[in-house]
C-alpha cells in the first residue's frame, strides 16, 4: 500500500489532492501518514475522519484542544504548532504533497525529501527561496520532486523523452489576472476584493492576488529556472487570457511542444500522483472547435513590474530569491490589511531588495537552510520598516 502525506490539506491544492486520493480509493489504496492544516479545524477533522491518517496536525497552536475534541475516539494522533508540522514531515511517506502556502512550506518539504520518496511540489516558494539546496537535498537522498504548478507540470510533460540540451526556450503562460484590461491609472485604487477574483482559476486568496500583480508569474519564472536548470534568458512569459495552453517548450530544431488542458489543478496534481502512469482524471475535456481561437500577447512591463524584479533576482542569485519572496509576502499582507495600495507592493519589494543588497547579504550563496531562513526573517523585518514608511507618506 502506498503511503502519502498532505501538507496544507485544508487549502485549495490540499482539497483537490484529498479529492483525488478519495476518488482513487481512499484508505483502500493509500495509507495516509499525515494531514496538516493551518487553522481550519473543522475541515481538517472531516478529512481525517475519511482518510484516517496516523496524525492530524494544525499549525495554529491554540487550536489543539478543538482538534482533539473533533477527533476524540478516532485513535488519530493530534498535534499542533509549526514544530509539529515539521515533525510530521519526518514521518516517512512514499508520496508527499507540499501544499502549504508561502515560505512556511519550505521546511516541511525539505524534511520530507530525506525519505527518498516523491515530493509533489505545489509550494513554489520552496524553489524560489532555496532552489539549489532543495534540488541537492533531493539528489542526496534519491528523492524525486515533481512539479505541481500547472505551467511547470506542463513543461515537465512536454520534456518527457527529450534531452535538456535540445531545449532552446521555455514559455510559461499567464492569464494576466484580474486587472489585465484595467486602465493603468486605476490600478493604484484596486481593492482587495477586486484583486481576489481570478478570471479562470479558483485558487487560494494569496496566489489569486499574486496573479493580478503577476508576482505569481515572477515566482514561477524563478521556479522554472531552479527546477529545469535553464538560463534566465531562455524563459519567456506570454499573456494568454484563456488559460488553456499552460506552457510551451521550443527545441533547437524549431519545433514547439505545448501542453493544453482545462484550468483545473487536479490535472497537475493527478499527474504527479500517478506518475509515470497517466490515470483517468475528473477534469473537463476541451472542445477546441467550440473554443475557436486562442490569443497570446507579450506582457506589458509597465503593468507588471514584478516581472522585471524577477529578472533582477535571478541576476543577483544567492539569497535574493529568499529576500524577494519574504518581501513579497509582507507586501501582500500589507495590501490585504489595507496598509498599502495594490501598485505599492512592487515598490516595497524593490526597496527591500535594494536595502538588503546594499548591506551585501543577498548575493551570497546559501550553504544551509538556516541561512535562507535568516534572510527570510531579515527581509520581513526590513519590509515592515518600508511599509511603515510608505503608509506614513
Ligand atoms: P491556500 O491558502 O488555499 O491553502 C494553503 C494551505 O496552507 C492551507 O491548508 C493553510 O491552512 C495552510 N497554511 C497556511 N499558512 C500556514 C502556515 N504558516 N503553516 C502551516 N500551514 C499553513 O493556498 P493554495 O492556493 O492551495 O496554494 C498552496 C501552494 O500551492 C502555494 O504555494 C501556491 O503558490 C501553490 N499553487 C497553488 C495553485 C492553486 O491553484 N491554488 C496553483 C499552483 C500553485
Ligand atoms: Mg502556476
Amino acid at each position: 500500500m502506498r503511503s502519502v502525506s498532505v501538507f496544507g490539506s485544508t487549502g485549495s491544492i490540499g482539497e483537490s489532492t484529498i479529492d483525488l486520493l478519495t476518488r482513487q480509493g481512499g484508505t483502500e489504496t493509500y495509507r495516509v501518514v499525515a494531514l496538516t492544516g493551518g487553522r481550519n479545524v473543522r475541515r481538517l477533522a472531516e478529512q481525517a475522519r475519511v482518510l484516517r491518517p496516523e496524525v492530524a496536525v494544525i499549525a495554529e497552536e491554540a487550536a489543539l484542544p478543538a482538534l482533539r475534541d473533533a477527533l476524540a475516539g478516532t485513535g488519530i494522533e493530534t498535534t499542533a504548532g509549526p514544530e509539529a508540522v515539521a515533525e510530521a514531515a519526518l514521518r516517512p511517506a512514499d508520496w508527499v504533497m507540499s501544499g502549504i502556502v508561502g515560505a512556511a512550506g519550505l521546511v516541511p518539504g525539505f524534511r520530507a525529501l530525506a525519505h527518498g520518496g516523491t515530493l509533489a511540489l505545489a509550494n513554489k516558494e520552496s524553489l524560489v527561496t532555496a532552489g539549489p539546496l532543495l534540488m541537492a537535498e533531493a539528489r542526496r537522498h534519491g528523492a524525486r520532486i515533481l512539479p505541481v504548478d500547472s505551467e511547470h507540470s506542463a513543461v515537465f510533460q512536454a520534456l518527457v523523452g527529450e534531452e535538456m540540451e535540445t531545449v532552446e526556450r521555455i514559455t510559461i503562460t499567464a492569464s494576466g489576472g484580474a486587472f489585465r484590461d484595467w486602465p493603468l491609472e486605476r490600478l493604484a485604487r484596486a481593492t482587495v476584493a477586486e484583486a481576489s477574483t481570478h478570471p479562470n482559476w479558483a485558487m487560494g486568496q494569496r496566489i489569486t492576488i499574486d496573479s493580478a500583480s503577476m508576482f505569481n508569474k515572477a515566482l514561477e519564472v524563478i521556479e522554472t529556472r531552479e527546477f529545469f536548470g535553464v538560463a534566465p534568458e531562455q524563459i519567456e512569459i506570454l499573456v494568454h487570457p484563456e488559460s488553456l495552453v499552460h506552457a510551451l517548450v521550443t527545441f533547437r530544431d524549431g519545433g514547439m511542444i505545448g501542453h493544453l488542458g482545462a484550468p483545473d489543478m487536479r490535472h497537475a496534481i493527478g499527474y504527479a500522483l500517478n506518475w509515470p502512469a497517466r490515470a483517468h482524471l475528473p477534469v473537463a475535456r476541451l472542445n477546441l472547435a467550440e473554443i475557436g481561437s486562442l490569443t497570446f500577447a507579450a506582457p506589458d512591463p509597465a503593468r507588471y513590474p514584478a516581472l522585471r524584479l524577477a529578472r533582477d533576482v535571478m541576476a543577483a542569485g544567492g539569497l535574493a530569491g529568499a529576500a524577494f519572496n519574504a518581501a513579497k509576502e509582507v507586501a501582500l499582507d500589507g495590501f490585504i490589511a489595507g496598509r498599502i495600495g495594490f501598485t505599492a507592493m512592487a515598490g516595497v519589494v524593490e526597496e527591500v531588495l535594494s536595502r538588503l543588497s546594499g548591506s551585501g547579504g543577498v548575493g551570497k550563496t546559501p550553504s544551509s537552510l538556516d541561512m535562507v531562513l535568516e534572510t527570510d526573517r531579515e527581509a520581513r523585518r526590513v519590509a515592515g520598516v518600508v511599509i511603515a514608511e510608505t503608509s506614513r507618506i
